[in-house]
């Protein structure tokens, strides 16, 4: 996995170093050394002695040394017709030594090699960081099996048997708490090193750690589908998805390495031709050219840009499914919101429950019975108000659940509705208007015939909308709402936390045409939800942000980016990392490409040598490109919102 960002850089490494690791392996530290000697003692041989055939030797080993991987493929690149990078230094470093100067010939080739080295190891660097997600997880775990412990490697444990947690340990595999109770820094995932309180029935995945108390879990995954190496594995599939900038660059080198072959020709030909330039001057000049030429730090400014990104991201429990998603948020100059349990905490509590013709008490146990099989928050308020008042729930039959709408269902004889479609008008209309007014979601009990109840529901607006509302603002971000609740309590919410635009009383499929509608104002649209409900509208928008998606594999699945905790804050996150990224990307590329233009401009004068554009043109600059991408998971600038730690690998640990 270490591989894909240098994968990626077609035009750079295509083969060049398909088997060495961005390690320092003792191998290649050796042949550096048995490189730079021979270079070293050729270059000595030929201008302080009189040795000149010995240093001529010497060169040319010290050339095939450490240039045979790049000559193998520049080889190939021929044999295929293609003009990599790899054949412009070879052509350099050949002509280097046929016009007499095997001095720079080999210099450029292992200046060359250590460049790209240098460049392997630092990509790797951000890449690595991915895969020490998987190694938070322990080999092995301690399993009860038939009334005794055992320590055995977590692919042999199987869904359903029982690990044993103690304290200080990191969880083994994703399960379900069955006896015990602890807190839990699920910082691995989540990014957040707050611990979590855990008690029997909650959730805990493999990789976080048990603080103080002592756990047993029923195991719920196998190992390769617990959370974290599904976020290691989709992370990984991120990287290897090339953004737009970088098809751009690939497109664009297509063309352009056979354009600077042809501009080098050009220059062997013309200025001895015309200016009576030396001819062998000339040549120099030319391959001097092709080695500025190389786009090495163009290509690879970007990928390696992103996917630091991308890695800082997921240690801050932040999975950013794509660069192009990453890229995409950067640019985006409009977020959606839906309300509820995106801004809200979708923790309803019901206020009133109002009957006509009917008790209070019979009003909710029929809503309570209906929404005993609905999911939404709303169905959860309701349930849990009439398990407070010992309502016993009645069998329901034909039950029909329509999103954005409500349930349906037959209890005993009669058919009942929850939800917002009201049948008719009548008495209730000025009650549950008075209950909007006061920014309650209202919904109606009902029957074939008519209303028979309301009850009334408060959300909280969670603490830290308002604040990240605010620091959009500030980085000219317009900020939409889109919600099925009515229009009153749409508005209110929106007023509160200061959302520019609010559209109320939408379906799920108008939620849907509104995206499609604020893309076509506005360009880029991200949508925020919780994943569940507005799957449809984070999957139409050009990037779709799932909130608090820890534990929930369809919300994982469904959107670009996944932000695990239920945190809404790591949006402004998300967007400052994604425009810190983006801004790397831009400077990278621009600096490539002017300090490239520069030393070409000098090298058609003839003031840079063939080793001073390896140094400075290819290596130095590529170094450059990339310790500034390297800057993206840095602290400053993309700065967490919330709580001020920026973990460069992660909080609190
Ligand atoms: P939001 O856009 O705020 O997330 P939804 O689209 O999930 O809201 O729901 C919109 C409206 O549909 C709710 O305000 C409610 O009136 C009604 N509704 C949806 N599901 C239910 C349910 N299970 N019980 C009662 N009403 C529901
Ligand atoms: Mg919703």
């Amino acid at each position: 996995m270490a591989r894909e960002a240098s994968a990626s850089c077609s035009i750079c490494r295509e083969g060049v170093c398909a088997t060495c690791g961005p390690v320092l392996d003792r191998r290649e530290i050796a042949v550096f050394i048995v490189a730079g000697l021979l270079l070293l003692f050729g270059i000595l041989a030929v201008y302080a002695t009189t040795w000149t055939l010995a240093g001529n030797l010497l060169l040319l080993a010290a050339a095939v040394v450490s240039g045979r991987d790049l000559l193998k493929t520049a080889a190939v690149s021929l044999i295929r017709f293609r003009f990599s990078i790899a054949v412009l230094v070879a052509i350099a470093a050949a002509g280097a030594f046929l016009i007499g100067n095997p001095a720079e010939g080999a210099t450029v080739l292992y200046l060359y090699a250590i460049a790209e080295f240098l460049e392997e190891y630092a990509a790797g660097r951000a890449e690595r960081s991915i895969a020490s997600l998987l190694h938070l997880a322990p080999p092995t775990a301690r399993v009860r099996r038939d009334g005794t412990e055992v320590t055995v490697g977590v692919e042999e444990v199987g869904v359903g048997e029982t690990v044993i947690v103690r304290p200080g340990d990191i969880i083994p595999l994703d399960g379900v708490v069955v006896a015990g109770g602890s807190s839990v820094d699920q910082a691995a995932i989540t990014g957040e090193s707050v611990p979590v309180a855990k008690g029997a029935g909650d959730d805990v995945y493999a990789g976080t750690q048990c603080i103080e108390g002592y756990l047993e879990v029923r195991v719920t995954k196998p190992v390769k589908e617990s959370t974290i190496a599904r976020v290691a594995a989709l992370v990984e599939e991120a990287q290897a998805h090339p953004s737009p900038t970088e098809t751009f660059i690939e497109r664009f080198s297509r063309y352009y390495t056979p354009g600077v072959i042809l501009a080098a020709a050009v220059l062997m030909i013309v200025p001895p031709v015309a200016f009576g330039v030396p001819f062998l001057e000339a040549i120099y000049r030319a391959l001097v050219l092709l080695v500025i030429a190389c786009p090495c730090a163009l290509a690879i400014s970007t990928p390696v840009s992103m996917v630091s990104g991308i890695t800082t991201a997921a240690h801050n429990g932040v999975l950013i499914k794509g660069r192009d998603a990453l890229e995409a948020v950067g640019r985006a100059r409009v977020m959606v919101f839906d309300k509820t349990g995106t801004l809200t905490t979708g923790r309803l509590e019901v206020e009133d429950v109002i009957g006509f013709g009917v008790p209070e008490g019979e009003v909710l146990a029929i809503a309570a019975s209906l929404e005993s099989r609905s999911g939404h928050p709303i169905a959860e308020a309701i349930r849990r108000r009439a398990g407070r008042e010992g309502i016993v729930l009645d069998e329901v039959e034909e039950f029909v659940s329509t999103a954005g709408r409500g349930v349906r269902g037959r209890i005993g004889g009669s058919v009942y509705t929850v939800g917002n479609s009201a049948p008719s008008s009548g008495e209730w209309r000025s009650v549950y208007e008075r209950l909007e007014a006061e920014g309650k979601t209202v919904v109606l009990v009902g029957t074939i015939s008519g209303v028979i109840g309301l009850i009334a529901l408060s959300d909280v607006i969670k603490e830290e909308a308002e604040a990240t509302v605010a620091a959009l603002r500030a980085r000219g971000i317009r900020t939409v709402m889109l919600t099925g609740d009515n229009e009153r309590v749409g508005m209110a919410v929106a007023r509160r936390i200061g959302i520019d635009e609010c559209y109320a009383g939408l379906l799920p499929e108008e939620k849907v045409a509104m995206v499609e509608r604020l893309m076509e104002r506005y360009g880029i649209v991200v949508m925020v939800g919780d994943g569940v409900n507005d799957a449809p509208a984070l999957a139409r928008a050009n990037v779709g942000v799932a909130m608090g998606a820890i534990g929930s594999d369809a919300a994982i699945e469904a959107a670009d980016i996944v932000v695990m905790e239920d945190e809404i804050s790591r949006v402004a996150y998300l967007v400052a990392l994604s425009e810190k990224t983006v801004s790397v990307v831009r400077q990278n590329v621009t600096s490539a490409v002017v300090v490239k233009l520069g030393i070409a401009a000098l090298a058609v004068l003839g003031l840079v040598s063939l080793w001073m554009a390896v140094a400075v043109g290819d290596m130095g600059l590529s170094l450059a490109v990339i310790a500034n991408a390297l800057r993206v998971g840095r602290p400053g600038g993309a700065g967490r919102q919330a709580s001020g730690d920026w973990p460069d690998g992660r909080a609190g640990r």
